[in-house]
């Protein structure tokens, strides 16, 4: 029998690099050969054994890039060679979210690499119907990005961002930075982003924003001051802690928005009081539609070497594990963690 390589969850901070049978193809479905998948704080929630669904064993990740190997005849034009992202989203069809036109909040939503065998391997197998194909001006390591990029598409959709808003992003991990990305080319006025990491910071700055490392500047002052006391448009609460979700309502002007872009593991402290006397509102936002993901599919063309930028290691597949403890070391600057799963 075939094997191929992966790296698989086995347990709570059990990840090992490993043989797995080979995929057979089956009608419907491509074989895709991974180039890269990329680590988001969801795999680090499985792989620490939180996540309240991933069960061992499981092939982890969702966030990645491939070439198609195998594929029937499809009428999506894809063939043997291209170069693939997959929407990664499995919706029952049934229930009220599918029903009403929305399936990516489905009440079982499934995910590749969660609740079925994902990306960080040699190969994976993935339904035709989810692949898009990538711009031959898109690197590898930009169209690793394009699922979190599709998060923020949504969240600025969510958010009823208009042109010429002011906005603050609190955290600068990958989705905050992005966020500030795709704010600054959808016409945002002003963008402030915060976070307490000096490298990140550093980063933010070297894009250009004002960025607040909130160890040694008053993130309020300094929205004060630039929106004379009145607040920002718009706050993405991006860093999923409770400090910054119980600031939010005081840098957001009076009926302003505050929409909660991280994931928040754990019930957080808000201020309701100033939230009501500030008539403001509130919208969450979950992964995206998959109109979302084309729309962000083509979009990373268009921000290609900002994104490229946030790809700060490239691990290989075969010291997978090795990727888990960077991202979790205080002492490694990581930014986004790419696991090249042709290296094995
Ligand atoms: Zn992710
Ligand atoms: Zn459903």
């Amino acid at each position: 029998m075939i094997k191929i390589k992966a790296l698989v969850y086995l347990g709570p901070n059990n990840v090992k690099y490993q043989e797995i049978t080979d995929l057979k193809t089956k009608p419907g479905h491509a074989k895709i050969k991974i180039k890269y998948c990329g680590i988001c704080g969801g795999d680090r929630g499985i792989v620490a054994g939180t996540h309240p669904r991933a069960k061992a064993p499981l092939v982890v990740g969702h966030e990645f890039v491939g070439v198609i190997e195998e594929i029937s005849d499809n009428d999506k034009n894809l063939k043997v060679g291209d170069r693939v992202v997959a929407y990664p989203l499995i919706s029952c069809g049934n229930c009220l979210s599918c029903r009403t036109g929305i399936p990516h909040v489905c009440k079982t939503l499934k995910l590749l690499g969660i609740d079925v065998d994902g990306a960080m391997a040699e190969y994976a197998l993935v339904d035709e119907s989810v692949l898009f194909k990538v711009d031959d001006n898109v690197s590898n390591e930009v169209a690793a990005l394009i699922e979190p990029l599709a998060v923020i598409v949504r969240a600025i959709h969510q958010s009823q961002f208009k042109l010429l808003d002011s906005t603050v992003v609190m955290g600068a991990g990958p989705i905050g930075i992005i966020t500030a990305i795709v704010l600054k080319h959808s016409g945002a006025s002003r963008i402030v982003i915060s976070d307490l990491d000096n490298s990140r910071i550093e980063l933010c700055r070297e894009f250009g924003f004002r960025a607040v490392n909130i160890k040694e500047e008053s993130l309020k002052d300094v929205v004060d001051e630039m929106t004379n006391n009145e607040g920002v448009d718009i706050v993405f609460e991006a860093s999923g802690t409770e400090p910054a979700t119980f600031q939010s309502t005081e840098l957001a002007k009076i009926g302003g928005m505050i929409c909660m872009t991280g994931i928040h593991k754990a019930p957080h402290i808000f201020n309701l009081p100033q939230f009501s006397f500030k008539e403001q509102k509130m919208v969450a936002t979950r992964v995206y539609t998959k109109h979302e993901f084309e729309q962000a599919v083509n979009f990373a063309k268009e921000i290609h070497d900002e994104l490229e930028k946030l790809v700060s290691h490239i691990i290989p597949l075969k010291e997978g594990h090795k990727a888990f403890d960077y991202i979790n070391d205080p002492n490694v600057n990581t930014v986004k963690v790419l696991l090249d799963c042709t290296d094995i």
